[in-house]
């Protein structure tokens, strides 16, 4: 299945997303057209969760910045982080000193616009490079924001793949930032990807909670609905975040870090470069996911806020690539189909089996290269050991210890145990 995930995040860069609002909700219609069964949800304005409220929805239909003989100086419609997230409308001719508390730059990077956002404050500003606003003279300016604060919606995607037990594995991202790739238009590519690939996969052992959120308001209102089952069933999941460039990796581990989630993370980077973070420096939705006890963790690529692009426009197409994007879809994948294969086994025999007698001791020079493998997958079937200790205690790649014990479960030397 060739994936066209950078075309996607091409297709999606434009759209003014926020936690709510029509950006938002043309991103989920996207991706329902690439996820057969993925249900959008919507939230009323309003509805409490935890203590928490969410939000009026908030549109923008133009915003800028422009002289008094009607010169566009700073202009929404070429980049949607000009405008801080939920600002407030605005339309006033205004002295430069006045507008002086309303305008952010980047301190460092003078060319860079920075993320802004402001969704439980009223309040409105400009984003704009220190560049742009040395440009802006004197004043006075006009000043215009379309913006529309109502009740309306917080809207979601869901899709449950379900599996043969009613145990989860959570996949989660976030939908809510606007144009900026790594974060996280890769995220919710990567994730749209794997739910594809996860659809066709036959015989799934496990369910997937699969969920496209607005960040932390989204998760917490999606933890207010499902909080009992989530805790109940979940074994494992991972939020996903930051994960098209092609730097280091990065590992985020859970609360607990020693969770399933952080086992299976841990082996498929081996062998990797990759650098670690604490439970501390959390950054996305693993803070509400870990907070209700579940089993989450992240494998990102240069990991929020660990790249200079981070949360401005430099954060745009060209820090990620659709190799980038595969690795890290690859990097998942070779996690999910652990997880599927992660039992314990035990050998059948006491002894060595005869494998020439199973078709398991090839007669040419080069599968017969196989053959140490399968011994030393034999050795760790003792009942007590799953296939990530087994992969980690034997140095054979996960993809080959699950081409082996199916061999051996097929041919009756092992069995599972449960
Ligand atoms: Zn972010």
């Amino acid at each position: 299945m060739t994936e066209q995930m950078y075309a996607w995040c091409q297709d999606l860069w434009r759209l003014p997303r926020s936690i709510t609002g029509q950006g938002t909700a043309e991103t989920l219609d996207y991706l329902a057209q690439l996820i057969p069964g993925l249900e959008i949800r919507a939230i009323p304005s309003g509805t409490e969760a935890f203590g928490w409220t969410v939000p009026q929805e908030w549109n923008v239909t133009d915003a800028y910045i422009e002289t008094l003989d009607g010169k566009r100086l700073i202009d929404w419609r070429e980049n949607n982080l000009h405008v801080v997230g939920y600002s407030e409308p605005i339309s006033k001719i205004m002295s430069r000193d006045d507008l002086e508390p309303h305008l952010h730059t980047c301190h460092t990077d003078p060319e860079a616009i920075p993320y802004l956002t402001s969704y439980y404050k009223s309040r409105w500003g400009f984003c704009l490079s220190q560049k742009q606003k040395d440009a802006l003279g004197h004043g006075p300016l006009a000043v215009h924001i379309n913006s529309k604060l109502s009740d309306g919606w917080l809207r979601y995607g869901e899709l449950i793949v379900p599996g043969e037990t009613s145990q989860e594995i959570l996949l989660s991202t976030y939908i809510c930032h606007p144009s900026m790739a790594n974060d996280n238009l890769s995220g919710i590519v990567v994730t749209t990807a794997l739910a594809r690939w996860l659809l066709q996969m036959p015989n799934r052992r496990y369910t997937y909670r699969i969920l496209f959120l607005p960040e932390t308001i989204g998760a917490i209102c999606y933890l207010s609905q499902h909080l009992e089952e989530m805790q109940k069933n979940t074994v494992a999941g991972f939020v996903l975040s930051c994960c098209g460039d092609r730097m280091n990796w990065t590992y985020l581990s859970s609360r607990e870090e020693n969770t399933l989630a952080d086992k299976v993370a841990m082996h498929a980077l081996g062998g990797k470069s990759w650098d670690y973070i604490d439970f501390s420096q959390r950054g996305s939705d693993e803070r509400q996911w870990c907070l209700a006890g579940l089993p989450v963790c992240l494998v990102m690529r240069s990991g929020f806020g660990g790249y200079p692009e981070y949360h401005t426009s430099r954060d745009d197409l060209t820090v990620i690539s659709q190799r980038g994007l595969e690795e890290s879809l690859e990097l998942h994948q070779e996690m999910i189909c652990m997880l599927e294969s992660n039992y314990k086994y035990k050998t059948t025999l006491p002894c060595e089996p005869f494998l020439s007698q199973y078709g398991l001791y090839p007669d040419d020079p080069v599968s017969v290269r196989s053959v140490p493998d399968i011994i030393k997958v034999l050795g760790e079937c003792d009942g007590k050991t799953d296939l990530i200790d087994l992969c980690r205690n034997t140095g054979v790649s996960s993809s080959s210890a699950i081409h082996i014990l199916s061999q051996l479960l097929d041919r009756g030397l092992i069995v599972r145990v449960e």
